[in-house]
């Protein structure tokens, strides 16, 4: 794995917190987007180097939605940058953690994600990333 590649922060409502962590920030997000397949809506900021990913659900049965409902607002996800997402998730396989899926799919920001389970990483969801180059 190479550095952390963004932390993604569940929101209730994107309109609202795009205007709070602008403030914090002092700039604007830089995109948003849709990931139907996800049932999210994001939205992007830098920061120096690093990237905030917030996420709102788009429907009730969503992840996020789920989330939000047992635990609230807050840190939802920690994605890393790896250069070979395909033999990340057969070496963390191997390593004992639990994977979900198994083949990587279509992400947020042009990226081919996969996600490991919380309980076998002491409760952090994490996201494995890889840039999608043209
Ligand atoms: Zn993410």
């Amino acid at each position: 794995m190479n550095k952390i590649e963004h932390i993604g922060i569940a929101v209730k409502s994107l309109d609202a917190s795009n205007e709070l962590f602008s403030k914090l920030f002092n700039k604007p997000h830089y995109k948003m987007e849709t990931v139907e397949s996800e049932g999210v809506k994001t939205s992007f900021f830098k920061v120096g180097e690093n990237k905030i990913e917030l996420l709102e659900a788009t429907h009730k049965d969503s992840p996020i939605a789920k989330f939000i409902a047992k635990k609230g607002e807050g840190i939802h996800h920690m994605a890393f940058d790896v250069d070979d997402i395909w033999s990340e998730i057969q070496r963390l396989k191997k390593e004992g953690f639990k994977v979900l899926n198994e083949t990587p799919k279509q992400g947020a920001d042009n990226k081919l994600v996969a996600f490991l389970h919380p309980k076998s990483s002491n409760g952090v969801l994490i996201e494995l990333c890889q840039e999608i180059k043209e």
